[in-house]
């Protein structure tokens, strides 16, 4: 009887414990933060951060400066060799109804695609909803001709990512597919819920067909998309100009840039928080993802900052070239392996900056359950999702049958009216919202560094 009663005393004392804990790490994010000003810095003065770009090795120099400042144990750059791909001159587009009479409409290059060649491609459209109506057209339909891929995000899934991986395979995969059946060139709709007139960027990925064979691949806004489909209906000899004078130059060496506090009794269990410092070029890459970036530095400041001193080994890991290769990701990794290190937990935050609303977790049952019997310590901060899925491309790589891998999982209803697109700029980051992540993120840091990982049975 009294050691049960000392038992639930203790029981009451810890969550005591874990209560302030974590009052402390929002306080010190929501009252001095510093993520916001870093984020202001990464945004205004140094901008788009296209990996092997003078502004990725503005923001390596720059956030390993900001994390030299922290009084870290340590801070190092780690090299990787990332792709550089260039957009050039800005593209140009246009819908020809008749000879000479033109409407322009807004296009980008799809990341890694080939150029049209100096004079531009000029052809009739064909407009598809899916990659598997190409073999239903077959190639006499489609040959000499520009294919249009038109399937929207699907707006009636709640999850955007969800309606966004239910569309992407068009952006990611359609000009290959295209190329086969002798296509021009390709224009994608761009991976947008919302009516506007920005093209999204984002990569794509020729296989391995050769140079020759490549065609150019290039988004349209879904005002665009709209007006060529519906101009399509009214006069099917439409035709669509595009240009577009991209290039993809030699590998480069870049970074990925780690800051490190030493764990005090368990230094050899290795936990990874990060996003990813390299972004497209139209914007300022604020949300995708110089918001996880710098809550990922916002973490270790604040751990630090409330006198926290972890038991296992946490890092900040700002990956280079998710966008265009995830060399980064691949990088940490494989040296992570080569050095025998042991990873036992990895968070990222790559959903954008607004309101967190929870994780969800590619881990164990005994892992998943452990964090939701945490689920109450957050309520004060209306962070209520604790699910089972995928946590992060830079924190995969490390994935094993042990590690516990989490996401960040922000409100998503606004993410893709800005994700690689040239209005995802500092001015759409609520400073609040992005404090509440970084905060949410040192609390689930702070949690599992401080009760440990269940290892499975076997
Ligand atoms: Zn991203």
């Amino acid at each position: 009887m009294y050691i049960l009663i000392l038992f639930i005393t203790l029981q009451a004392v810890a969550q005591t414990e874990d209560e302030k804990q974590m009052r402390a790490l929002y306080d010190a994010a929501l009252v001095e933060g510093k993520a916001y000003d870093w984020l202001n810095y990464l945004s205004n003065q140094i901008g788009g951060r296209l990996s092997g770009s003078v502004q990725a090795q503005q923001a390596v120099d720059y956030t390993k400066a900001k994390m030299d400042s922290l009084g870290l144990d340590r801070v190092w750059l780690q090299p990787v060799m990332v792709p550089k791909w260039v957009r050039g001159t800005p593209e140009f587009a246009y819908i020809e109804t008749k000879p000479g009479v033109t409407t322009n409409v807004p296009i980008c290059a799809l990341g890694g695609s080939v150029a049209t060649g100096g004079r531009g491609v000029k052809a009739s459209v064909i407009e598809v909803q899916s990659i598997e109506e190409l073999k239903t057209l077959g190639i006499e339909k489609i040959s000499g001709k520009i294919v249009f891929f038109n399937r929207p995000m699907d707006p009636a899934l709640v999850n955007t990512f969800e309606a966004y991986s239910g569309a992407v395979d068009q952006r990611g995969r359609g000009a290959a597919e295209a190329g086969k059946y002798e296509a021009l060139g390709v224009i994608v709709r761009s991976m947008n819920l919302r009516q506007d007139d920005y093209p999204h960027a984002g990569g794509m990925n020729y296989g391995d067909i050769p140079d020759a064979e490549k065609v150019p691949a290039a988004a349209i806004s879904t005002n665009g998309a709209d007006l060529l489909s519906t101009t399509l209906k009214l006069n099917p000899d439409t035709q669509f100009f595009f240009k577009l004078n991209c290039k993809q130059l030699a590998d480069v060496e870049s970074f990925n840039v780690i800051g490190e506090i030493k764990g005090s009794t368990h230094p050899d269990e290795i936990m990874v928080v990060g996003g990813h410092l390299d972004s497209w070029d139209l914007g300022d890459g604020s949300h995708d993802d110089g918001a996880g970036c710098v809550q990922s530095m916002e973490v270790l400041r604040i751990l630090k900052k409330t006198g926290y001193k972890p038991k296992r080994t946490i890092r900040a890991v700002l990956f280079m070239n998710e966008e265009n290769g995830l060399r980064g990701g691949k990088k940490y990794a494989e040296v992570a392996t080569t050095k025998n290190e042991n990873h036992v937990f990895g968070l990222e935050s790559d959903s954008g900056g607004f309101t967190p609303r929870g994780f969800s977790f590619d881990a164990s049952e005994e892992n998943l359950k452990q964090a939701q019997s945490w689920a109450k310590l957050f309520e004060p901060y209306n962070i209520h999702m604790f699910v089972k899925g995928y946590a992060g491309a830079d924190i995969n790589p490390l994935k094993n049958d042990k590690i516990v891998l989490a996401g960040l999982r922000p409100d998503s209803q606004r993410y893709f009216d800005h994700h690689h697109a040239e209005n995802d700029t500092f001015e759409h980051v609520n400073r609040r919202e992005l404090e509440l992540g970084a905060a949410s993120m040192a609390s689930l840091v702070y949690l599992f560094d401080k009760y440990g990982i269940i290892s499975s049975k076997e």
